[in-house]
């Protein structure tokens, strides 16, 4: 099936086309630079950028793709979670474009979406398959049986996001939003045994309580503190040691829980996803301890971490080759859409 598919849950207007499992052609518009002197995303702005960068976005996608919109198949769409008024703009574009052509329309979640996108970059999933969701606003280790409906949570982080613990920490020290990939490239430069920073739950108690939980903001705190106390001795801070040493310490929790995680539960391969999935050093180390454990991991390429249309088409391409019945024309956004709720 030819899937169109829309993604406007944050800052990225996002349309991907699919068949089956190959991804033709991935259009955004990012809005990025417009939040970036706010530090953080607003809300209004990136509604408005959505709309503006929309309809665009479609034709790019099909132009490139060299499709015409009489053979798509089906209408993929992320009814959430993410900003209210960013994800109606997708919604209603895609249920017009859905109507108008007379083809059916899926309202899929934008987490899984980041699980489905491996799908096109590494065919189809293992079932089941073991996943790391770290993301702007996630992390999670999901078990999921069938991308298409069932994706069970075996923990999350019970504060901070990994990607917000790296947008927080370039803050810190100074790096520009949205600061995951400033922080992955200073950190090239940088000691990562330099600073022992914390890993959170992971020992004791902790371990045994919050299993396949995460906490990052007390690794935050810890990082900013030292860089305070840098600065109040009067010392330069040796920012690519920071980050280096920062990055080193989140990749250790996750990939050291997301392998504990596939043994526990008898699951011989890992796929990460989200944008942190981005990141070189959490690449590596999960591609040297999976190898030591004998798990086979997925991760797609940089690009397709990090928000985009391509993920959704994938996702909606799955459920039409699945043979899910499509979502009612009239289905809401869902801001707080749960993780394992895979359709609305
Ligand atoms: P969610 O998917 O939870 O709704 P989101 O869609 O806003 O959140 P994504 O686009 O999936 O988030 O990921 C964005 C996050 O990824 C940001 O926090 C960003 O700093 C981080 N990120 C992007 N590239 C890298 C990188 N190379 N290293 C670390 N973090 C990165
Ligand atoms: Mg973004
Ligand atoms: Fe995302």
């Amino acid at each position: 099936p030819l899937v169109l598919g829309f993604e406007t849950s944050c800052d990225e207007t996002g349309v991907g086309a699919v068949r089956g499992e190959t991804l033709l052609f991935d259009a955004i518009a990012s809005s990025v630079d417009e939040h970036a002197r706010f530090g953080g995303v607003v809300p209004e702005v990136a509604s408005r950028a959505h709309l503006e960068a929309m309809v665009p976005t479609i034709e790019r996608a099909t132009r490139e793709a060299g499709i015409r919109l009489d053979d798509v198949d089906a209408i993929a769409v992320t009814s959430g979670p993410g900003l209210a008024g960013a994800l109606m703009v997708g919604v209603a574009a895609a249920k017009s474009l859905a109507v108008a052509l007379g083809k059916p329309l899926y309202g899929v979640n934008h987490l899984a979406s980041h699980v489905a996108v491996d799908i096109v970059e590494h065919g189809p999933l293992p079932e089941p398959t073991l996943a790391m969701l770290v993301s702007g606003g996630h992390s999670s280790l999901l078990l999921v049986p069938d991308v298409t409906h069932d994706i069970q949570s075996l923990g999350s982080t019970i504060d901070d996001a990994a990607g917000e613990a790296f947008d927080k920490v370039a803050r810190v020290l100074g790096l520009p939003f949205p600061g995951g990939p400033h922080i992955d490239r200073v950190a090239r430069e940088g000691d990562r045994v330099a600073i022992d920073f914390p890993r959170g739950l992971t020992t004791g108690r902790d371990m045994e309580r919050y299993r396949f939980d995460f906490s990052f903001s007390g690794l935050k705190t810890a990082v900013s503190r030292w860089v305070q106390a840098k600065e109040a001795a009067g010392e330069p801070v040796p920012v690519a040691d920071v980050a280096a040493s920062f990055q080193e310490a989140v990749t250790d929790v996750l990939t050291r829980k997301a392998i504990l995680a596939c043994r526990e539960h008898g699951v011989q391969n890992l796929q990460i996803g989200g944008g942190v999935a981005a990141n070189s050093r959490l690449r590596a180390m999960a591609q040297e301890r999976c190898d030591a454990a004998g798990i086979t991991l997925r991760v797609p390429r940089p690009g397709l971490c990090t928000d985009n249309g391509a993920m959704v088409a994938a996702l909606g391409a799955q459920m039409v080759l699945k043979g899910r019945t499509p979502s009612e024309l009239d289905l809401p956004a869902d801001s707080s859409m749960p993780v394992t709720l895979v359709q609305s």
